[in-house]
């Protein structure tokens, strides 16, 4: 099983990405851990990633793309994976596409956590966490017996972070929406992409994600020239399809 998970922030796509990688025994590579942890052991990788990320810049395709393409060359990713955080723009989709088709493999699965944006500002929006010892709660579902008082270590310190501030929350929720819009419509067009409501209870989409799993082993490959048609704007695709049209007319 080779897949891809998306989801928006809060929407428990590593939940769903945990259990769903211990059942099939496949790893669960996440592109942002390995980054992490490429930073954390300083790496000449680690130590370019750091540069750009202070400098509030995005980590360059090019990169991205090297340092899965040397992650899917691992042992343990041989009889499949599941990619986390990766592709994150349609040039890496284009990519990660080529070196498929270069080592003969096929994508089997484009799992689509979604959760309404409402729903996850509601429940990012109400976590507070303890700024002297760390601990969190949550307004609604597990909050301080005090008001703004740590149960754990007494401190007045319960306070919202920055990253959990609605306004926050709605313009990583944008930049989600504006990021993988393009590439579910790229997978679309593959007809591998499952949805998944994760507005109830966690083991919805697992126990959805498994029927998957099951009907994607009997699935055919499709035509890779109608891949770049749909993924493009509607305007666009038009005109593309059109132009097809005429050239295979005029080939004949
Ligand atoms: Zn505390």
């Amino acid at each position: 099983m080779r897949m891809l998970i998306f989801g928006p922030p809060g929407a428990g796509k590593g939940t769903v990405a945990g259990q769903v990688t211990s059942e099939e025994g496949i790893p669960h590579i996440s592109t942002g851990d390995m980054l992490r942890q490429a930073v954390a052991a300083g790496t000449e990788l680690g130590r370019t990633v750091k540069g750009l990320l202070d400098a509030g810049e995005l980590v360059p395709d090019a990169v991205m793309i090297a340092l899965v393409g040397e992650r899917l060359e691992q042992a343990d990713a041989q009889d499949g994976w599941l990619l986390d955080g990766f592709p994150r723009t349609l040039p890496q989709g284009e990519a990660l596409a080529e070196l498929l088709a270069r080592t003969g493999q096929r994508l089997d699965l484009v799992a689509l956590v979604e959760v309404a944006d409402e729903v996850i500002v509601e429940r990012l929006g109400g976590r507070r966490v303890c700024l002297a010892c760390g601990a969190t709660y949550h307004l609604t579902y597990s909050p301080p017996k005090v008001a703004g008082q740590c149960d754990r270590c007494g401190q007045e310190q319960v306070v919202q972070r920055e990253d959990d501030q609605p306004e926050t929350i709605r313009r990583r929720l944008a930049t989600y929406h504006h990021q993988t819009e393009p590439l579910i419509a790229f997978y679309e067009a593959q007809g591998v992409v499952r949805r998944f409501d994760n507005s109830g209870a966690p083991e919805e989409p697992v126990r959805a994600v498994r029927a998957a799993r099951r009907r994607s082993r009997k699935r055919r490959p499709t035509d890779t020239r109608f891949f770049f048609i749909t993924s493009a704007c509607r305007p666009c695709r038009r005109s593309i399809a059109s132009s097809l049209t005429i050239r295979s007319r005029t080939s004949r």
